[in-house]
């Protein structure tokens, strides 16, 4: 247990209903039991987990700060393990300062970004998958990828993790008796004793992966760039995907002046769609700037939807939007991307069917010879589900979620994963080459290691401190 008490601010910034300052530690009830002052001057501790009505006063000045509800929790039924207190005042960032900086001054020190959640890991509450997990909870976009963040946050990816590491450890104990004991007639274990059950953990281990890029995709969403000259209807389509979703839309912050980008939900896949204000090179300086940054955010794009007016003629800007795609790579469906997801595609929308066709499609071909292609309306609705439909096929092969579907959602989980797989094929390899069994011994370790690191058991304080410095303060 962390010798020091921590505080911080527990609700985000900003003005709220409520505000909360979280204690957490060893003097968490010493140091704000007598800044709170109750009805009936009563000062004994209040009974555990139970809200308790007072006033945070400065015992010094007797100046009351707040009027608070008091939650003292008793370890080691708390976030943390530890004793904590959770003070409920007013969601003012002023006066949650001033009641935060209160208890700093009678002996907590200011909480580092994801302590609490890291004191939660360290004493044995949460192991790392599952610690990551509440980043993922927090910040989950649609209620698939809100699932999927739950069953990590209970454990279900850890039990498959823990359950493939055990394999592996018991194969390198019966390996492991043989070498440092050998006079005490440990036998040799012979490879088809252990094969199986390094082939059990590999399966294991290439179960959780195979679903690893689904799952990425359910946490992280699809970069989904509308790209296409003026007029044809890009604003138009952005406005008509947000619509049609279900579930939540929420505005991104820091929304540009020339790039709209905001989140639908599509499958339960996050689509973070951007509305560029076009790609094609101008003179204007200012519209210079809108191309810029249009560019910008088609070279970090997962998928293009390139949109046409079906009702006019294939112009020169049409043209030069193809190209300009072409040299950033776009469409080229068999080439892999740095992050191992198939291509950067594009899908043809062709829009304003409503309106008499003019579009000579070989056009448009020429360019595009093997993207899908949709035909829509965003006035009427027409072909709209079928794009979906189409962006869906597109990057889930076909691979709905299920709702017992355990997949591992973090990029930093896949890659210890794919490791731990590449090590455990080695270590096979070797066993079937006959070499000694020191070998594969050190193969096996390594796997154990490299599936050690994503639940914690072997993580270094340096990879810890990676992790939990992206927590955001008071988690
Ligand atoms: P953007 O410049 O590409 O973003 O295009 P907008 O979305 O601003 O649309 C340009 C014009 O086309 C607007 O007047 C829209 O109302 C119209 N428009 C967009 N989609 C359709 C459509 O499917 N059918 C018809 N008839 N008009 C459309």
């Amino acid at each position: 247990m962390q010798s020091d008490t921590i505080a911080a601010i527990a609700t985000p910034p900003g003005v709220g209903g409520i505000g909360i300052v979280r204690v957490s530690g060893e003097a968490a009830f010493s140091i704000v039991l007598p800044l709170f002052r109750r009805p009936g001057g009563e000062q004994t501790l209040p009974p555990s987990h139970q809200l308790t009505y007072g006033r945070i006063v400065n015992p010094r000045s007797g100046e009351v700060l707040d009027e608070v509800l008091v939650a003292f929790m008793r370890r080691p039924h708390t976030y943390t393990r530890e004793d904590v207190v959770e003070i409920q005042g007013h969601g003012g960032p002023l006066v949650l300062q001033r009641i935060l900086r209160l208890v700093l001054e009678h002996g907590a020190r200011l909480a580092q970004p994801g302590e609490f959640t890291l004191r939660a890991f360290l004493n044995g509450r949460l192991d790392l998958a599952q610690a990551e997990a509440v980043m993922d909870v927090i910040s989950a976009r649609t209620e698939a990828g809100l699932q999927l963040a739950m069953q990590q946050l209970q454990g279900r990816v850890s039990a498959r993790l823990r359950e493939a590491r055990q394999t592996v450890l018991g194969v390198l104990a019966r390996i492991e008796a043989s070498i440092d004991f050998p006079e005490d007639d440990i036998p040799t274990p012979h490879a088809d004793e252990l094969r199986p059950h390094m082939l059990t953990a590999r399966r294991m281990i290439d179960e959780l992966l195979a679903g690893a890029e689904q799952g990425r995709l359910y946490r992280h969403g699809l970069r989904t760039v509308i790209i296409g000259r003026p007029n044809v209807g890009k604003s138009s389509l952005l406005n008509a995907l947000l619509r049609s979703e279900r579930a939540i839309v929420t505005p991104i912050a820091g929304t540009t002046r020339d790039t709209v980008e905001e989140v639908a939900n599509l499958r339960g896949i996050p689509l973070y769609l951007i509305d560029t204000a076009g790609i094609t090179p101008t003179d204007d300086p200012v519209e210079q700037i809108g191309i810029q940054r249009s560019r910008a955010a088609a070279e970090s794009a997962d998928l293009v939807l390139l949109v046409f007016d079906c009702a006019e003629d294939f112009t020169a800007q049409d043209r030069q939007v193809c190209e300009e795609l072409l040299r950033l790579g776009f469409g080229q469906q068999d080439k892999m991307t740095a992050n191992g997801r198939a291509g950067r595609p594009v899908i043809l929308v062709l829009n304003k069917i409503d309106r008499p066709r003019s579009l000579p499609l070989e056009q448009v071909r020429r360019f595009w010879p093997e993207a899908p292609l949709v035909m829509t309306s965003t006035l009427t609705g027409e072909g709209l589900s079928q794009l979906e439909e189409t962006i869906a096929n597109l990057v889930l092969a076909g691979k709905a979620l299920q709702d017992d579907s355990v997949l591992v959602t973090n990029l930093r989980h896949q890659e210890a994963l794919r490791l731990a797989s590449q090590h455990l094929q080695a270590a096979l390899a070797t066993l079937e080459q006959g070499l000694p069994l020191d070998f594969v011994s050190i193969d096996l370790q390594a796997a154990c290691h490299a599936l050690g690191e994503i639940t914690g058991e072997t993580a270094s304080a340096d990879l810890l401190e990676r992790i939990f410095s992206e927590f955001c303060i008071g988690k």
